[in-house]
């Protein structure tokens, strides 16, 4: 391994996950004279179109990872489901960041809780649940109305089923699966909000204004920055996220999801989960920012300074999910308006398309 920190302008950065955040990350670095080497099972993969090389093939394919490996200065990947063991034989001959451990910790719902827990942060109280029999117990425990979560493999809502008064738990653990899965207490929270924060390799930490996210069908829909929150709220916020980035050892951008809920008068967070990788509710960092999450990011694994994540206007971000890429033309024609689409081949319910981010006027 040989870390030549910081990169040169023209070294190469290598991706694992080839969607619309590699895109975004690709672009990013192109900006910025670095390319990228994108590496992405077969299926729709917007970030070949956009980076200086591609290689197609499955996480499980030895001889290609390290070819891989062996032709980038870093890698970094976009996906939190990179099977850890494609993230793990990439470092062994390249910098990895952040690194596989992050990966093993956010890929399994029971040790992301528990590890953000046993660091004294609050999470929706929860138990590990692998059985019908384990669940009745739960239920008894966390009450109704809770949710079920697959431990793995869970993302954009998938994988869960809420189980309020009246609905069968066999049902809900059926139609997860019947996979080892947590059962979390539902929480009715006054904000859904996340840290978008970075940290670089000396331990330098900068953080975004936080946005408030508005979510459909466990789909993020909108996110509206800055999120209606106090000062000491935010504060308590980012010192969590510096916190488990630390003890992460982290280096990039990583995205906290957290509630905001209210406590016999009194705010309180609770983390939702972590993701370690640029993140859907930072994407108003593009056009309200000079420094966007992506080009953060690229800073940080580069081993160069990071930016000044200051925001230079209030912005309103939101998806284009399915059928909604349709609205391109009248969403050209308006003003303040920047719209980014990404250039995947097939439109489907409930896949992201593109976004727009709304810049609002100043006072
Ligand atoms: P997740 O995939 O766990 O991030 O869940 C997706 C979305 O479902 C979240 O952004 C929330 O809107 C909602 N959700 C997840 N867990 C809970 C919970 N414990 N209480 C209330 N809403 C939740």
């Amino acid at each position: 391994m040989s870390p030549e920190m910081p990169l040169k302008p023209g070294a190469v950065i290598g991706i694992l996950g080839g969607g619309q955040l590699g895109r975004m990350l690709a672009l990013a670095a192109a900006r910025l004279g670095l390319r990228c080497h994108i590496y992405a099972p077969k299926g729709d993969t917007p970030a070949f179109e956009v980076a200086h090389q591609a290689t197609e093939a499955a996480y499980e394919d030895g001889e290609a990872l390290a070819a891989f490996a062996r032709s980038v200065a870093v890698a970094t990947y976009e996906f939190e489901n990179v099977p850890v063991e494609a993230a793990k034989a990439v470092a062994a001959l390249t910098p990895l960041a952040p690194g596989a451990n992050v990966l093993e910790v956010s890929q399994d719902r029971l040790l992301e809780k528990s590890f953000v827990r046993d660091r004294g942060i609050g999470v929706p109280d929860f138990l590990a649940v692998s059985s019908t029999e384990e669940l009745d117990v739960a239920l008894k425990r966390i009450g109704r109305p809770a949710i079920l979560k697959s431990r793995r493999l869970g993302y954009d809502g998938k994988g869960q089923a809420m189980i309020a008064a009246g609905d069968d738990p066999r049902q809900a653990f059926q139609s997860i699966g019947g996979v080892p899965a947590i059962l979390e207490a539902f929480v009715p929270f006054l904000a859904e909000i996340s840290v978008i924060a970075a940290r670089s390799r000396d331990g330098s930490f900068a953080a975004y204004d936080i946005p408030q996210n508005h979510h459909r069908g466990g789909i993020l829909r909108r996110s509206v920055v800055p999120a209606p929150i106090d000062g000491r709220t935010v504060e308590a916020a980012s010192a969590m996220a510096m916190r488990l980035m630390a003890e992460l050892d982290y280096v990039g951008v990583m995205a906290t999801e957290m509630f905001l809920v209210d406590e016999q008068g009194g705010e309180r967070l609770l983390v939702n989960e972590i993701a370690p990788r640029v993140h859907n509710s930072g994407h108003w960092t593009i056009d309200a920012c000079s420094i966007s999450q992506f080009e953060q990011h690229i800073r940080a694994i580069a081993g160069w300074p990071l930016g000044d994540p200051v925001r230079h206007s209030d912005a309103v971000m939101e998806n284009l999910i399915g059928e909604e890429i349709d609205r391109w033309p009248a969403l050209l024609a308006e003003s303040r308006l920047a719209l980014h689409l990404y250039g995947k081949s097939a439109t489907r319910p409930g896949r992201k398309m593109g976004h727009f981010t709304r810049l609002m006027p100043g006072d």
